[in-house]
Formats: C-alpha cells, sequence, structure tokens
C-alpha cells in the first residue's frame, strides 16, 4: 500500500492465511483440497477437478487462477507453533514493552480459528513467562480477564456466578471503555494460567449447550494487561510500562458476509454480526489507500470494537490470522475470507 516499503511497516496491520488439513470426515467424502500455497506468502487456486461444462471450458480455472499475497501463508502441514512464530509472537510480545496488541482469527465457522487461537494462546504465555524470567530487573504483573460478546451482549467468561446479568460498558477517562464489574485475576505463574483458561473453557461450554450455534455467533476476548516497573528506581524515577494484548476469538466470518445481493442481505439480516461487521468496517479503513485516522472510525457502533479501540489502530500493533478450510465445498467461504484478508493487509 505504501510507496517506501519501509514507511510505516509498524503500523500496518500483519496478516496471515492459515489453511487447515482436510478433515477425516472430508476425506471420507472425497473432498479435495482447492488452494496451493506457492511459496511462504502467495496461494494459488487450484483447478476444479470436476468435468468441464459447455460453459465452463477446460482452462477456465487455470486461466483465471488468481494467486493471493500476504505478509504470511501456512499450508495444511504448518503447525501452529510456526504460525505464532512467524504470524503472531512479534506483535504479541511488543505488550511486554507497552505496546497495546491484538491477534485475531478470522474465518468462516469449522475453519481452524479456535484451534489456532487455542495455539497462539499457549505460545504466548510460555514466551511471556520466559521472558520475565530473563529480566529480572523488572517486576512483572500480568492480569487477565476473558469475556463473550454474544448477539451484543457481554459475558464475564471469568465469573461463574450465574445470576450476575448481562455485563454494561462504561467510559474511563484514563482506561477508555471497560466493563462493568469484570473480573479480573493475577496471573501467578504458567500453571496457574492453565488453571484460569480451563474455567474460560468452561464458561465458554456452558453456552454451547444452551444454544449450540454460539461458538459461530459469538466473539471470544481473552485480555493480558501486562504492567512493569524496574526493580531499582532510576535515579528516583520509577518508569512504569503498561500494556493490553488481546486474544481474539471471532465469530465465524459468515456472519459478515458481504456479497450477498440486496435481497438475500434482507433475508439473512438477523446473522448478520453488528460487532463482527464493525470490526471489519475498521480494519477496511485503518488499512485502506486514505488510511483514515483512528479518530475518526466508528469504533461505537458495536461492543466489540469499543472494547477493543485502544488496541486497534493508532499505536497499537494488529496480527489477523485468517483461517480457512482446504475444502471445493467451502471455495465460496474461503473466496470471501481472502477478499477481507486483501483488503486488511
Ligand atoms: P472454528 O473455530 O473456526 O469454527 P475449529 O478451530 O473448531 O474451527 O476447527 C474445526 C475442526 O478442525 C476442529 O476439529 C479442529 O481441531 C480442526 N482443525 C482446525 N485447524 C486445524 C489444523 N491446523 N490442524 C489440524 N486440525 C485442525
Ligand atoms: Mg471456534
Amino acid at each position: 500500500n505504501s510507496p517506501n516499503p519501509n514507511a510505516k511497516t509498524r503500523e500496518k496491520i500483519q496478516v496471515a492465511v492459515r489453511i487447515r488439513p482436510l478433515s477425516s470426515r472430508e476425506i471420507s467424502q472425497r473432498e479435495t483440497s482447492a488452494w496451493d500455497c506457492v511459496d511462504s506468502r502467495t496461494i494459488v487456486q487450484r483447478p476444479a477437478p470436476t468435468p468441464p461444462t459447455p460453459e465452463r471450458s477446460p482452462h477456465h480455472h487455470s486461466q483465471q487462477s488468481k494467486s493471493y499475497t500476504f505478509d504470511h501463508v501456512f499450508g495444511p502441514e504448518s503447525a501452529t507453533e510456526q504460525v505464532y512464530e512467524e504470524g503472531a509472537k512479534d506483535i504479541a510480545l511488543s505488550a511486554l514493552c507497552g505496546v497495546n496488541a491484538t491477534i485475531f482469527a478470522y474465518g468462516q465457522t469449522s475453519s481452524g480459528k479456535t484451534f489456532t487461537m487455542r495455539g497462539v494462546t499457549q505460545n504466548t504465555i510460555r514466551d511471556i513467562f520466559n521472558y520475565i524470567e530473563k529480566h529480572s530487573e523488572r517486576n512483572f504483573v500480568i492480569k487477565i480477564s476473558a469475556i463473550e460478546i454474544y448477539n451484543e451482549v457481554v459475558k464475564d467468561l471469568l465469573n461463574t456466578d450465574t445470576n450476575i446479568g448481562p455485563l454494561r460498558l462504561m467510559d474511563d477517562p484514563e482506561k477508555g471503555t471497560i466493563v462493568e464489574r469484570l473480573v479480573e485475576d493475577i496471573v501467578r505463574d504458567k500453571n496457574h494460567f492453565q488453571q484460569i483458561l480451563s474455567v474460560i473453557e468452561a464458561q465458554r461450554q456452558v453456552g454451547e449447550t444452551s444454544l449450540n450455534e454460539t461458538s459461530s455467533r459469538s466473539h471470544q476476548i481473552i485480555r493480558l494487561t501486562i504492567e512493569s516497573f524496574p526493580r531499582v528506581a532510576d535515579g528516583g524515577l520509577v518508569k512504569s510500562l503498561v500494556a493490553n494484548l488481546n486474544l481474539v476469538d471471532l465469530a465465524g466470518s459468515e456472519r459478515a458476509s458481504q456479497t450477498h445481493s440486496e435481497g438475500t442481505r434482507l433475508k439473512e439480516g438477523c446473522h448478520i454480526n453488528r460487532s463482527l461487521l464493525t470490526l471489519t468496517n475498521i480494519i477496511r479503513k485503518l488499512s485502506g489507500p486514505s488510511r483514515e485516522k483512528a479518530a475518526h472510525l466508528p469504533y461505537r457502533d458495536s461492543k466489540l470494537t469499543r472494547i477493543l479501540q485502544n488496541s486497534l489502530g493508532g499505536n497499537a500493533r494488529t496480527a489477523i490470522i485468517c483461517t480457512m478450510s482446504p475444502a471445493q465445498t467451502h471455495m465460496e467461504q474461503s473466496r470471501n475470507t481472502l477478499f477481507f484478508a486483501t483488503q486488511a493487509k
């Protein structure tokens, strides 16, 4: 986007695409892969194996086969460790140095968002505690909170009290938008983090059983707040640093599909997810040719973007991992995902 490739690279949103392997069910259904990774940054659509139809010559696809280039492309054989190392680590760990950061997984339901974010979260926490061990000259405090946004209703995933009801958002002059009554735990060490994660996972399951479509419609945010200050004051001056790292597992991107005609969109209106739509609009504008200033963007239009406002755009760093199914039958949704990914970079 930028005429000078070195300019503003830190501000740019980093975009990766990850294609999961075919599942054993897909393989048993003779599903085939629709995509090839031609190098570590580029994927192309494979010619369809279906017999040619009159209006579709055998060369139709190879002539049209479009290639897509991103900061990183990970094929089915790529481990989550590699996705994390190349696609998220730098940005996630910048929160240790006082820079707000957000890692998103974006993609259709069953494309691998949750699988990827769980791995990214595990790797991140390992590296954060390794860093803290090596930097004994500073005191670190790691706080954690976790929420789910379903249908613009915010739920605390660390509060097991079922009577608490929906949480309201409030404006704090210093912290920006805060979630009222949100539980915040201090993470003592790696083991404690695993205990907290199991509470979060159990709370996610509560929603799953009462409404089996929850995970495709809801957003989950794990927020780590990393605070540090020097053990020995530097000439009487205590330079403390604080930043948020948001690990976000988004609702299925089919909920933001904008490719429908007007009629279809109207009919499917109730499926469109306000938070996802507002988020994708903001990301498009942050990355678009005019690089709109964060101050002019519609953060207040949804719960998700209000909560993430200070960690998205401005001086914050963002990584988006777009997950895709390899299957021919998911081609249309995969193309939608690539379209979003292209606009985000
Ligand atoms: P989503 O959260 O996007 O709906 P999931 O993360 O639940 O999708 O993934 C769907 C299924 O595919 C799960 O069973 C998951 O374990 C599996 N899966 C996803 N990505 C991978 C991967 N890279 N390697 C192996 N299995 C994967
Ligand atoms: Mg999921």
